[in-house]
């Protein structure tokens, strides 16, 4: 079985209704990268951000969190504004963009069908999330792009959901880090209005205005 460490394998077998799925997309596109996608970004960051999976033609395709996806676009662009990334974002993994001092991964390291795994794929990654949690030595601050991501970190540092209701724009303490909520950057979520970029801007200001402060 496999082990549990911030980085699954190509071929990890924990869900097995992923597994199927990643499987007939290799056979389909033989070109992308089909696998679980790792994460992106120095790992001594002070800055981790959970997504929520990779979607089908972006991150899965390319390999890399965001890349290729409409929700790349302005979690990017607003990533460089506040200086945690330099570089031109042009959607591939290959553009030279980097992050400062800010990292990026999933709740759920495969595409799952229709952008939505099940609460159990949820489950069973988390114990990536956690290894990825563990294996940063300077991390004080987590942005969750959305519910699932919040609920999956909440669950990862073993506090109550109950206790912390997702709620965009809110930060708390859990321990020695601080725990941001934005609604997620998806297309559906800009689209509809119900994030806006300057919304989305004021969360990483608040980030940002953090990590400057002494710890
Ligand atoms: N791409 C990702 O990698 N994660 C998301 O949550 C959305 C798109």
């Amino acid at each position: 079985m496999d082990r549990p460490s911030g980085k699954p394998g190509r071929d990890c077998p924990r869900c097995p209704r992923l597994v199927a799925f990643r499987s007939a997309w290799r056979k389909q596109e033989p070109d992308w990268f089909n696998a679980p996608v790792p994460s992106f970004g120095p790992i001594d960051a002070q800055l981790l951000i959970v997504g929520l999976a990779p979607g089908l033609r972006g991150a899965n395709r390319t390999g890399r969190p965001f890349t290729g996806d409409y929700a790349g676009d302005l979690l990017y662009a607003t990533l460089k504004e506040f200086g945690f990334a330099k570089g031109d974002y042009q959607a591939r993994p290959d553009d030279g963009f980097t992050l400062i001092d800010c990292r990026i991964t999933n709740a759920v390291r495969c595409v799952p069908p229709e952008n939505k795994p099940t609460p159990q794929e949820i489950n069973t990654c988390r114990d990536f999330l956690i290894s990825t949690i563990k294996e940063m030595p300077k991390l004080r601050a987590i942005v969750a792009l959305g519910r699932v991501a919040h609920d999956t970190v909440i669950s990862a540092r073993s506090a109550r959901r109950s206790d912390h209701p997702f709620s965009h724009g809110g930060a708390r303490a859990m321990g020695d880090l601080t725990l941001f909520d934005s609604y997620h950057c998806s297309r559906y979520n800009t689209n509809t209005g119900v994030l806006t970029a300057d919304m989305f801007r004021a969360v990483f200001a608040q980030v940002r205005q953090h990590l400057d402060s002494a710890p």
